[in-house]
């Protein structure tokens, strides 16, 4: 598949618009997402959000883009509403040094991440490894007159930027400044010293007992939250670059001072698009850890939770994740949970059969047939789904569409010959594209028994012999079946291809 056959759409939150989606560098995609804060496991929302830039990144890959895919670590600088940085106070909750806890939570998240089948980026930067790029920011936006020192801290301007530079702050999240800067009426703590509430830290001083700290030209202490993505991000993918993405809930603050900063250095926007997933919720409310609403991977995937009355699994959650596109409110229920289970279970069952399926080269006349156009139809809708802003429940519904004609063709409700081999392999191959490429599933009963490569080596097996007979190459296709034999496998030559079973 190259990118040059098919248009694909973006949502764009800064736009507020769906946009036809053109890399800044010809068949090159920079993709920044904000990453998890490791003071704490991540939660079943978290997930959501990570597994949704998964499968827009392995979507990306499938059309031929070359991509740079950067998540970072926030492993430093994210206040709490009090003013405590969350990794020292993870730190103090847990006696341990702050680099314990982020080590601790960088490894959970990177297993929840394995498990979940999600590829790991091609860079992960963290936060405390880039100070002296965050130090050389401040002093960029210092330079250029958005920001001012108060008492060893460093804060940007908001009122002098919107002056200055109308129509960008406020624009992602949709609100309107004035109302935001008059909604911002008090200082947060310990940040009294603030020319105007709605001034954000980029640098902060030190006080007594913060564990987390660095020497700067205006003080020892630490940079503010919103920095590290704009330093990240520019770092790794350029001062200007193609998605930048995160859950919606970052738009404002994080994401709207992330832009103010990149403007304040360099006078430019940082990314062409933006996209924003939508919340995960439990009980309809955001799942969230700071209101104690959440679900650990852990409790959903050894069925722990005392809000479910089971276990699922990691693909039973990335199926359930599909079937809702990323910018839906999704509501996570246990009738939904089990209903994705078993509309997974049908699906890898229903992709076995379609991978089983013979192919019978020997009856191809060249003719397409109906359903050889409505099979087609649906995979084409299917990339159409994908192509219109990433849309996976679209897809989902295209590929359980396939599976009715998977099942009535190996059950000869649709005779073999109706359909043209060339389709069944269009369809075989669409398949794993999609479940396994794309959509990032992994086929668990499979690796549960132990069966997967020899399942997989037995197909190619049986392709190559169907081969040899076609060309009526009697001697390959007897060698196949008396090897096999000879290591306990039986083969049997049907009207409609060659079935095995272990002797
Ligand atoms: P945090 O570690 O809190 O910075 O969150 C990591 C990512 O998860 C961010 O992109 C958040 O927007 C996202 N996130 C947090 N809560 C949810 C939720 N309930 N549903 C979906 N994404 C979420
Ligand atoms: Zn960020």
């Amino acid at each position: 598949m190259k990118t040059a056959q098919r248009t694909l759409r973006i949502s764009n939150t800064l736009s507020g618009k769906k946009e036809i989606f053109t890399p800044l560098h010809e068949g090159l995609v920079g993709m920044y997402v904000c990453g998890p804060t490791v003071y704490n496991n991540v939660h079943l929302g978290n997930c959501r959000t990570f597994t949704s830039f998964d499968i827009i990144y392995r979507y990306l890959l499938h059309l031929g883009y070359r991509v740079r895919y950067v998540r970072n670590i926030t492993d430093v600088g994210h206040l709490t509403d009090d003013g405590e940085d969350r990794m020292a106070q993870g730190a103090r909750l847990h006696k341990l040094e702050p680099m314990e806890v982020a080590q601790r939570y960088t490894l959970d998240f990177h297993e929840v991440m394995r498990m979940l089948n999600n590829l790991p980026p091609s860079i992960e930067p963290r936060a405390t490894g880039h100070i002296p790029e965050q130090i050389e920011m401040v002093q960029r936006i210092l330079e250029r007159g958005y920001a001012y020192e108060r008492n060893g801290s460093v804060y940007f301007n908001v009122r002098k930027f919107i002056a200055e530079n109308p129509g960008i702050y406020g624009r992602l999240s949709g609100r309107v400044v004035e109302e935001l800067i008059a909604e911002s009426r008090e200082n947060l703590k310990g940040q009294e010293e603030k020319d105007h509430p709605a001034d954000f830290a980029l640098w902060m001083k030190a006080r007594p007992g913060d564990l987390m700290i660095w020497k700067s030209p205006w003080s020892v202490g630490f940079p503010g939250w919103h920095l590290e993505c704009s330093v990240m991000s520019t770092k790794y993918l350029g001062q200007t670059f193609d998605i930048h993405g995160g859950g919606g809930d970052l738009k404002f603050p994080h994401h709207e001072n992330e832009i103010a900063q990149n403007y304040g250095a360099c006078g430019c926007s940082p990314a062409r698009y933006w996209i924003h997933t939508n919340m995960l919720q439990l009980n309809g409310a955001k799942m969230s850890k700071s209101e104690g609403n959440f679900i650990t991977p852990e409790q959903l995937f050894t069925g722990t939770s005392s809000l479910l009355s089971k276990a699922y699994s990691p693909m039973v959650l990335r199926y359930y994740f599909l079937q809702a596109h990323y910018a839906s409110v999704l509501d996570m229920t246990e009738e939904g949970l089990r209903a994705a289970e078993k509309a997974y279970n049908k699906m890898m069952e229903t992709n076995q059969l379609l991978q089983s399926l013979p192919v019978n080269t020997a009856t191809y006349d060249g003719s397409e047939s109906a359903h050889d156009r409505a099979i087609l139809r649906h995979i084409e809708a299917a990339y159409e789904g994908m192509d219109d802003d990433f849309n996976t429940a679209i897809a989902l519904a295209h590929l359980n569409e396939l599976c009715s004609y998977v099942h009535k063709i190996a059950h000869r409700q649709i005779p073999l010959d109706d359909v043209s081999p060339w389709v069944i392999e269009r369809l075989k191959t669409f398949f794993r594209a999609f479940l396994f490429d794309i959509f990032g599933l992994r086929d668990e009963r499979q690796h549960a028994n132990g069966n997967h490569l020899v399942e997989g080596l037995m197909a190619l097996i049986l392709d190559i012999r169907a081969a040899a007979r076609a060309q009526k190459d009697w001697n390959t296709s007897d060698k196949i079946r008396d090897a096999l034999a000879a290591l306990g496998i039986a083969l049997k030559d049907g009207k409609d291809g060659t079935t095995w079973t272990r002797l």
